[in-house]
């Protein structure tokens, strides 16, 4: 059980394992060095047409997040340890008799865009077949199922046309709602080389803030938070009044054009309307609508920014409108783009993973779909209507509609908007099952049931990348404890509810060649051979096709080279789709969708009067289960933070670093200010990352409110009013500490892991009586101890030893500076430290000196902003020259727009 399916044990040993990166939906290639069973090094694969050898930085550090600190080994039912079959049966018996009392709406699987598509399939099959209910639904909910939506309105069916190598083809790109920089570096790292090479390559950046990704903008367009519809609405306008329009291409392969048309001109009619709907200077709105004009090769690559919005599916259609009324779609360098966010969210896009969704890309509009799904399934318990998603699932969860819920691989108290709520409703819920790799989440600590999943490097499967790009997982890590694959654990679990016919997979390998069958089952009519009368996409032409994997060995599938989908053997390439102009509508005709747009649900007022925006930071993850283990990914931001502008900060009296606190009518958050020119002025950012188990209050989410897209269900994340005030703290602190701490009572305190132990910053608004008693709260410094007390209390220091090694620092002042702290990092280094060491501890001054190199700006080579400032004060001036001297920049590239911010 505990050997990784298909491949020999021998072969874990191997040096180099082929695999693909788990974090964005980039998909980049990873080589992974193996010795004695430890992950120790990883590379970007030569050989992955994704990457091509690079990673960024937090591809880079994937071997340092394999440690199995933190990690659930076994099963626990209630808190305590079971065997598998008592979880198994808790968990099956749990469901069987709920769905007995109450029905089979009555439960649910939250899932998530990082579990394999096996995984994905199974659960799938589970709930929609077997279990008779669509309530299956997934974290890909809040980050991209608008585009889903889109494109099915537009193509007839969930596809990106393009391909990352039309984002390096094109003459104009266009970036909307989307930090490439940050969020998918290596797509952003191809697009800047591509601009290098070809300086001719216009860049535009359509984004409320100004971020890394601006550095290679040659326009950058500050709109109005929310006002995206409204900007290509207006585009559409000026394409029909400047003879911008396509109309062989519109007459020949579109239907709508004439009710978009109007809609766009009833909306933004002209230029200046437009600019002032979207607060633009109209002149340099005029130029990249005349850029639009002029290039026929042009890419507008979506994401986050657009879909996270009450109404995304129509900014979604208001862009792929522009594309199709001007025919740049299908051709190199010519397309709308919707970039994913999640490693697989699109994997699950292909096996039905949202509850909207059926499988193998159907859903439940024709009733010939459900028919298909449930005869090749052979299913008992065919669901024909769609479930609840996301927003609404936990909805059902807290009103006791939903009364077992089984959550898979995520961490929806941390990533949900209004996460409080949803840690409620789960605290409410009857069966709350958590499968997770980590013991220690804001979800798990909600749950009834937890089951040990394996995770990257243990597992083996397939992901899909933006692209259509299917990469293997493979595993190259022996599992741990009892964990068990996600598929394995559904497929126990399904048959002990009494399905035992449909889960009898053996590996994962038998998964894929299913959903791969499944995915050519009755789709075998050539293009062009649908009648009228035969209007069912269940009867041929579905586009997900990927038969020609069906027959694949286990072998072949260990070794399937990534490749775009659809895979057929009658099919060439796959590289781009709908060149002929040819769609996956019945008719083969694309749709141009009449558009009305709106802004965000919910304007500030004067009790909220900024806007809040949330996000990705360049080196962590989704709530940084992983991410947060490698240490040289928190170096470069390593507290929670909200962005505001100064005109911001003077107006609500709040200093640079000053502990704010953020409110919404749902929730709060105490983080610390960043003033930043990036941010437009009434608009604040703060990074989605931070979970209870690093912060105090710093769950951005749970100040977002949960207003969704009424046609997708993905909620608002971009665009929720807030208040900012500054927090009057009485003392601020940090704790460096060898050993983990629990949980700290402070107004604010912030977790970091460091190469010792971990560091705590802390501040609290009411100064201890005692600090020696309030440190005993914390911690018992034991008693080998040196103190330092000012007279009146305001300064308070205390190092603690074990065996002569520092075992403990707490530093806290009334004051407003702190000590520096990077050089103490070192002194936990040291077996012993005598007595002038320990002095120098107390007086927070290093007895050997040391360099401050300041916030870490190149995570690969740990170069600090301070080193980068020296090198350029001394006359260095480009990034070449800065990666010869420092070697900032040098490898994965990640720092670079920040680097050249310095300069
Ligand atoms: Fe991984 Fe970075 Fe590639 Fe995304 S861009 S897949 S995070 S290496």
């Amino acid at each position: 059980m505990n050997t990784p399916a298909n491949i020999p044990t021998a072969e874990i040993t191997a040096s180099t394992v082929k695999t693909t990166c788990p974090y964005c939906g980039v998909g980049c290639g990873v080589d992974a060095k193996v010795s004695d069973g430890r992950l120790i090094a990883v590379s970007g694969s030569q050989d992955h047409p994704t990457n091509r050898g690079r990673l960024c930085v937090k591809g880079s550090s994937l071997h340092e997040t394999t440690s199995l600190e933190g990690r659930l080994l076994e099963p626990q039912v209630n808190g305590l340890p079971v065997s598998w079959d008592q979880a198994i049966g808790h968990v099956a018996d749990g469901f069987n008799q709920i769905i007995r009392e109450h029905g089979q709406d009555a439960v649910a699987f939250y899932l998530s865009g990082q579990i394999l598509t096996e995984d994905y399939y199974v659960a799938n099959k589970l709930m929609k077949g077997f279990i008779g209910s669509g309530n299956v639904d997934t974290n890909s909910r809040l980050c991209m199922s608008s585009a889903v939506t889109a494109h099915k309105r537009a193509f007839g069916a969930d596809v990106v046309p393009g391909c990352y190598e039309d984002l390096e083809l094109a003459d104009l790109l266009i970036l909307v709602g989307s930090n490439a920089a940050w969020a998918h570096p290596i797509v952003y790292q191809r697009i800047a080389a591509a601009k290098q090479a070809r300086p001719e390559m216009k860049v535009v950046v359509i984004d409320p803030r100004r971020t890394a990704t601006c550095d290679i903008a040659d326009i950058h367009l500050p709109l109005k938070p929310g006002s995206d519809g409204y900007l290509f609405s207006g585009l559409l306008s000026y394409l029909a009044d400047n003879d911008g329009l396509d109309n062989g291409y519109i007459k020949q392969h579109t239907d709508g054009f004439n009710e978009a048309l109007k809609a766009a001109q009833t909306s933004s009619p002209d230029l200046l309307t437009t600019a002032s709907q979207c607060e633009l200077e109209p002149t340099l709105l005029e130029q990249v609508f005349d850029l639009f004009l002029n290039n026929d090769r042009c890419v507008t690559l979506f994401s986050q920014g657009i879909n996270q919005s009450s109404t995304g599916v129509d900014k979604g259609n208001a862009i792929i409108n522009c594309h199709l009324a001007s025919g740049k779609i299908g051709k190199p360098g010519a397309t709308p783009f919707s970039i994913t966010g999640q490693p697989n969210a699109m994997g699950g896009r292909e096996v039905g993973g949202l509850a909207n969704q059926l499988a193998a890309h159907m859903d439940f509009s024709d009733p010939e779909n459900i028919d298909l799904v449930e005869s090749f399934w052979q299913a008992p318990n065919m669901t024909h209507t769609e479930g609840l998603k996301a927003v609404d699932m936990f909805r059902a969860v807290n009103e006791g509609k939903i009364k077992a819920i089984w959550i898979i691989g995520t961490n929806p108290v941390v990533s949900m908007p209004d996460s409080n709520f949803i840690r409620e409703a789960l605290q409410r819920c009857e069966l709350v099952v958590v499968s997770d790799c980590n013991e220690i989440t804001d979800t798990t600590l909600c749950a009834n049931v937890l089951l040990p999943a394996t995770t990257w490097g243990e597992k083996e499967g397939t992901t899909t990348n933006s692209e259509r790009r299917i990469s293997r997982q493979n595993s190259f890590l022996p599992i741990p404890g009892s964990a068990r694959h996600d598929w394995q654990i559904l497929c126990d679990v399904a048959k002990k509810m009494g399905f035992s016919e449909g889960f009898n997979f053996t590996d994962s390998g038998a998964v894929f060649r299913e959903h791969a069958k499944l995915s050519g089952y009755r789709n075998t009519l050539p293009k062009g051979k649908l009648h009228k009368e035969k209007l069912s996409k269940s009867k041929g032409q579905r586009l997900f096709n990927i038969s020609a994997l069906s027959l694949l060995s286990d072998t072949e599938l260990h070794n399937l080279p990534p490749q775009q989908w659809p895979v057929t053997n009658s099919r060439q390439d796959s590289t781009r789709l709908f060149s002929d102009g040819q769609f996956a509508t019945i008719d083969g005709r694309a749709r141009l969708i009449p558009i009305q747009p709106a802004l965000p649900a919910f304007p500030t007022d004067t009790e909220f009067p900024l806007v809040l925006n949330t996000g990705r930071i360049r080196d962590q993850w989704h709530t940084m289960t992983r991410t947060g283990k490698a240490l040289r990914l928190l170096n470069h931001i390593d507290e929670p933070y909200v962005e505001l502008t100064d005109s911001d900060a003077q107006r609500f009296g709040v200093e640079q670093g000053a502990i704010v606190e953020v409110s919404s009518p749902l929730g709060r958050c105490v983080v610390k200010a960043m003033i930043s020119p990036a941010q437009r002025e009434g608009s604040l950012f703060m990074p989605i990352h931070w979970s209870d188990q690093f912060a105090a209050h710093a769950r951005a989410d749970s100040l977002i409110h949960p207003v969704k897209d009424s046609l997708s269900g993905q909620p608002e994340s971009k665009h929720s009013p807030v208040k900012i005030r500054p927090l009057a703290m009485a003392w601020q602190g940090v704790i460096l500490s060898r050993n983990e701490l629990p949980s700290l009572a402070t107004e604010y305190w912030c977790k970091t892991a460091t190469e010792y132990g971990y560091r705590y910053e802390l501040a609290d608004a009411t100064q201890p009586i005692s600090w020696p008693q309030w440190l005993q709260t914390v911690t018992d410094p034991g008693e080998d101890y040196v103190e330092l007390s000012s007279s009146g209390s305001e300064l308070y220091r205390l190092a603690s030893f074990m065996n002569d090694r520092l075992e403990l620092l707490f530093m806290a002042t009334t004051g407003s500076s702190k000590p520096t702290h990077n050089w103490l990092a070192e002194q936990f280094a040291k077996t012993s430290l005598n007595q002038e060491q320990r002095l120098g501890l107390l007086s927070a001054r290093a007895v050997e000196p040391t360099e401050d190199v300041g916030a870490i700006v190149c995570a690969c080579f740990q170069v600090g902003e301070n080193s980068i400032k020296q090198a350029i004060a001394e006359g260095v001036d480009s990034s070449e020259k800065l990666a010869e001297k420092l070697k900032c920049g040098s490898n994965c590239g990640s720092c670079l727009p920040e680097i050249k911010a310095l300069l």
